[in-house]
């Protein structure tokens, strides 16, 4: 069985172009698919197939994993940071390894978050549109100050701690949940509170916790109502943290008063495909995006030169390490 094959779901042009230049120094023999990988497809992969690498929408369910072990699959690549979409546990049944790249230029999701909400305060969505129709007025494009403002941050890793240092720059007052704090957050000046006096105190959300089956719809109905009015909130983590038709409540009747997301729960039918010409069927998106206080981006907040360099190195080392019957660095082992 060649032991060097690593097939791509979900393949972007820009996926190709930084992995194909990053693994001249592997040589791994790269093969590339656009579909996402899922019960529908996973027959498409050759028997002997050494290793898939997988993206944010690929679904590895247990049915899915159970089929690429039958084709002797080794290794599944996240090329991202967040699991939620594979069944870790069917893969260490089958004794597939799962490596991601858990930190690949934390800023440039942080700093896409800044762009969002710098965006919704201060309405330059609206400006530029404005303004390319002959339209200087200003009526309306009321925004308010980030400096004195309390921000809160929803997870506090590598993202987060990056969204924090950021924000300090601001002049906001920091607070944050994680049930894992960590002490040089701290000593930038973040304290740390209850999740629920995160929620209380804040003039900003900002979420930056993985998605897990204890943190689904943390944004809902009952987290809504002890949320401040007028609150700003941000999401660039993933999609199910937030109960969108909740969200879409508040938003209704002002509760909330800006709403940035770069991940949506059903984004698997819309992120990364142009569907311009097409009569889109989700409600909810197209409900979001008439208000003028949301703003939608669709998943880009990773998508920087430098973060796309090094997931292609961190995830070609990995697999390259795996081929040789070598143990990757412990961090970016998920079994
Ligand atoms: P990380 O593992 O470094 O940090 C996650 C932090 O969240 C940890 O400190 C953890 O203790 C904390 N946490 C876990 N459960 C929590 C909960 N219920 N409440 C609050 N905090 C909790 O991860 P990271 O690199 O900072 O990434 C964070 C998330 O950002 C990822 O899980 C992924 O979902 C998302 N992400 C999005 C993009 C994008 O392009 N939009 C790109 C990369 C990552």
């Amino acid at each position: 069985m060649a032991t060097n094959q690593l097939l791509f779901f979900s393949a972007k042009p820009y996926d190709k172009a930084f992995f194909i230049k990053h693994n001249k120094g592997y040589g791994l023999q790269l093969e590339f698919l656009d579909t996402h990988l899922g019960p529908h497809i996973v027959n498409a992969v050759a028997q002997g197939t050494f290793a898939v690498c997988v993206f944010v929408n690929d679904k590895l369910t247990a049915e899915v994993i159970e089929q690429l072990a039958a084709k002797g699959v080794k290794v599944i690549a996240l090329r991202c940071a967040g699991f939620n979409n594979v069944d870790v546990e069917a893969a260490r049944k089958h004794q597939i390894r799962i490596c991601r790249v858990p930190a690949y230029s934390p800023e440039a999701v942080a700093e896409h978050a800044v762009a969002i909400l710098l965006t919704l305060v201060r309405k330059t969505h609206k400006a530029y549109n404005r303004v390319r129709e002959q339209n200087f007025s200003i009526t309306g494009l009321l925004g308010f100050n980030l400096y004195g403002k309390t921000v809160g941050v929803i997870g506090t890793g590598q993202i987060g701690k990056a969204f924090c240092r950021i924000m300090l720059g601001f002049g906001c007052k920091l607070l944050a949940y994680d049930p894992l704090p960590d002490n040089e957050v701290k000593t930038l000046g973040v304290h740390y509170v209850s999740l629920e006096e995160v929620l209380k105190q804040s003039d900003i959300l900002s979420l930056h916790c993985p998605l897990t089956s204890e943190n689904k719809y943390m944004i809902n109905q009952d987290t809504l109502k002890i949320v401040k009015d007028g609150v700003t909130i941000i999401n660039t983590s993933r999609g199910g943290l937030v109960q969108t038709h909740d969200v879409i409540n508040s938003l209704k009747n002002h509760k909330i008063a800006n709403l940035g997301i770069d991940v949506y729960e059903q984004e698997d039918k819309l992120f990364f495909k142009d569907l311009s010409e097409m009569i889109i069927q989700d409600d909810n998106i197209q409900r979001l995006m008439s208000f003028p206080n949301v703003l939608v981006t669709g998943h880009q907040a990773f998508f920087t030169e430098e973060a796309l360099s090094q997931i292609a190195e961190i995830t070609l080392d990995s697999v390259y390490r795996l081929s040789l019957g070598q143990e990757p660095d412990p961090s970016v082992l998920l079994n």
